[in-house]
């Protein structure tokens, strides 16, 4: 795997939060909150601190509770959201020598639409759920300043015949399909201008357990195919089980434990991470 080579993308300090703080809240080295929220002001400290490395061709998991700090941390890289503060680096951008929430507006597009793609949960949110699935592709790759017509046609095809959506279903809106489908479709999306980078967050929750496996399996299949890097963000331990090289443990906006898998699941450190696994067994 990656150990041996650079990172591709190098989060350091990034922080989030809502609200303006107060005297209790301010200091981050000793900030009173109950869980991750100042009961003086009502700030909520959504990520703090957070710092990883994501190593080509690896999937770095990131499994936590409900309300950990997981989605905002995705939106922060994906500039969904602005970070309260904090650095990033990827290494495709500038050879890594640029931190990306630096950047102006324009060049946050760029990397976006060139460097990264996004699965969301709700796929409401990654698709337009009226335009054709071929038009939806269609679209990142105009964004990503394609004109070619033919061309896109063709290349949304391929993709939504990768993440096995019928032929005959193409033009079709992702209205009109399953849960599964719609997220299949937004796979394909994310996929289609070939980024090194694919955020997915928590990409099967809510679907049915057969097809939430067939999803699993399509998007592992794909990134031994594409060897792309993932940040996979799940509530669900099994999913990162299955899925995850190395994994990460957030806990109220914080990170609480990292390390391989394997490692997690046998001999997990964190009082947190101790009651998720033996939850799992
Ligand atoms: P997760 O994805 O792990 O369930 P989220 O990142 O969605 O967690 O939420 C982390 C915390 O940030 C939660 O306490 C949530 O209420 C808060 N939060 C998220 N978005 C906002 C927002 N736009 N305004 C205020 N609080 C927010
Ligand atoms: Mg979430």
């Amino acid at each position: 795997m990656g150990e041996y080579s650079a990172p591709i993308l190098t989060v350091n300090n990034l922080n989030k939060h809502f609200g303006s703080g107060c005297d209790r809240c301010s200091n981050a080295e000793d900030r009173k909150l109950d869980k991750n929220y100042c009961p003086a002001c009502h700030t909520v400290y959504s990520c703090q601190n957070i710092k990883f490395d994501l190593y080509p061709g690896e999937v770095l998991g990131i499994v936590g509770e409900s309300g950990s700090g997981k989605s905002t941390l995705m939106q922060c890289l994906y500039f969904d959201q602005e970070v309260s503060s904090g650095e990033a680096y990827l290494q495709p951008y500038k050879e890594g020598g640029s931190n990306l929430f630096d950047e102006s507006s324009q060049q946050k597009r760029y990397i976006r639409n060139h460097l990264m793609g996004k699965v969301y949960q709700n796929p409401v949110q990654g698709l337009r759920m009226r335009f054709s699935s071929i038009g939806n592709i269609a679209e990142k790759m105009i964004a990503a300043g394609n004109r070619n017509v033919g061309a896109m046609e063709s290349r949304a095809s391929e993709l939504l015949n990768r993440v096995h959506i019928p032929v005959y279903r193409m033009k079709e809106a992702p209205k009109n399909f399953s849960g599964g489908m719609q997220q299949r479709v937004q796979i394909a999306k994310a996929l289609s201008n070939n980024p090194p980078i694919l955020l997915l967050d928590e990409v099967t929750t809510g679907l049915d357990l057969s097809v939430q496996a067939n999803v699993l399996d399509l998007i592992k299949h794909l990134q031994k195919e594409l060897k792309i890097s993932m940040l996979l963000v799940s509530h669900d331990l099994g999913v990162i089980r299955m899925m995850a090289d190395r994994t990460m443990v957030m806990l109220d906006g914080r990170v609480v434990e990292h390390g391989l898998t394997d490692q997690i699941l046998e001999d997990p450190q964190h009082r947190y991470t101790q009651q998720l696994v033996h939850s799992l067994l």
